[in-house]
């Protein structure tokens, strides 16, 4: 006989295990599907970044994401008590570099912004305009003639530790089946076919987290595609020197320090690839203007590289929801380059439809289904 159980979600990436560990706490029976192993796509990288939206021109799109990220402290505490692993995450802020006089004037504005905007319960954050003297060791000051600008409420995770930890607390109450690929659901009965022919399964609710690959295997149920991948790739150096600084960034070349001496940089943006994990040792451009950027990490010694793929949507924002009235099959996917700040958000919403709570997690129009199948596409 089948195995029958509420809810099945695909994917055991950042996003999956955080469906199933909201759903497993909200008392859902899960099975958690991965083709290959949990992490084994863009969530097992190494970069790790989370920066929020630029506080002015407030929008719902930025105050879900700064909920997310004011959030994620108290949800990171509680998840590595549970799993006895630490994620590397730390509020480390962020600095960027200023050059020109437009620039400067805009961060003006969006200084003030933060101050209206950047409040969660617990604690302001700021976004601030110092002038060349506060530049610090960690950056090149001739990069930041007009001084810098520095955010306190980015933060930095380990990627992998992350959903190391992530899995090893979802583990406790989801069956979670690896090496296992979803092919299809029967709609109607809840049958699901996967690659391994002995395993019977049946859910009332299917939950696509499949990263970039939830594109393809939603094209039968909307009859078309709407979203990819863009691969992107990141090195890992050690540099002690840059431990504890914060993030530096700069015009798509992020700098991340971790907290064990390592430091990794990144990235690339790729729409045209063929091997979604392969790096391209050729691809020096990132590594380079990194090196620019931080001067201690020109004599670091470059311990990987690494590449994946990110999942977006056509029209931009992630995918967030139910796909039919009866909440058959649902989908979360397409953070692109900001899953790791939201996941959790993304997430929670998830929960509260299958578990048609009577308040739901407040939800942007444009990571509604609704926006994404809109005839318009
Ligand atoms: C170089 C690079 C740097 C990045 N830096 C950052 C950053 O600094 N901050 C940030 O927030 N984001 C960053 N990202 C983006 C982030 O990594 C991704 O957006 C995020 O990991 C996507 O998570 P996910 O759970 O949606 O998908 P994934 O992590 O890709 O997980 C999808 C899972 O689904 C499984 N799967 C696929 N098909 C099937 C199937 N048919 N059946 C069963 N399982 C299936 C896969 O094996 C995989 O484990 C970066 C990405 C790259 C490539």
């Amino acid at each position: 006989m089948a195995a029958a159980y509420d809810v099945c979600i695909v994917g055991g990436g950042v996003v999956g295990l955080w469906v199933a560990r909201h759903l497993a706490r909200a008392g859902a029976d899960c099975v958690l599907l991965d083709r290959s192993k949990c992490g084994s796509g863009a969530s097992g990288g190494i970069l790790g970044a989370l920066m929020a939206h630029a506080p002015d021109n407030w929008n719902t799109k930025k105050q879900f994401q700064f909920d997310a990220l004011a959030d994620l402290p108290s949800l990171i505490t509680e998840l590595e008590a549970e799993s006895g692993l630490s994620t590397g995450y730390a509020q480390c802020g962020r600095i960027m570099p200023v050059r020109t006089e437009r620039f400067q004037k805009q961060a003006i504005v969006r200084s003030e912004a933060s101050r209206q905007h950047w409040r969660a319960s617990k604690r302001s954050y700021v976004f601030e305009l110092n002038g060349p003297d506060a530049v610090p060791v960690s950056m090149n000051p001739d990069l930041a003639p007009l001084g810098i600008i520095q955010d306190t409420l980015a933060a930095r995770v380990n990627p992998s530790d992350y959903v190391k930890a992530l899995q090893c607390a979802v583990s406790r109450d989801v069956e979670i089946i690896e090496d296992c690929s979803l092919r299809s659901v029967e709609i109607s009965s809840g049958r699901i076919k996967t690659t391994n022919d002995e395993l019977e399964l049946t859910a009332k609710h299917v939950v696509i987290a499949a990263g970039y690959e939830s594109f393809r295997l939603l094209e039968p149920v909307l009859g078309r595609v709407i979203g990819g991948g863009v691969k992107g790739q990141a090195a890992l150096f050690e540099c002690p020197d840059l431990a504890d600084q914060p993030i530096v960034y700069d015009d798509g070349v992020y700098v991340v320090p971790h907290e064990d001496g390592k430091c990794a940089v990144g990235s690339t943006t790729e729409k045209q690839w063929s091997d979604p994990t392969a790096p391209d040792p050729e691809r020096n451009d990132f590594i380079e203007r990194s090196k620019q950027l931080c001067p201690p990490l020109r004599n670091a010694q470059m311990l990987r590289r690494w590449a994946g793929v990110r999942p977006r949507c056509n029209r931009t924002d992630p995918i967030v929801g139910a796909l039919d009235d009866d909440r058959r099959i649902l989908v979360a996917t397409g953070g692109y380059k900001i899953t790791f700040g939201i996941a959790h958000r993304m997430a929670a919403r998830i929960a509260d439809e299958v578990m048609n709570t009577s308040t739901k997690t407040e939800l942007p129009t444009t990571y509604q289904p609704a926006h994404h199948l809109n005839a318009s596409n």
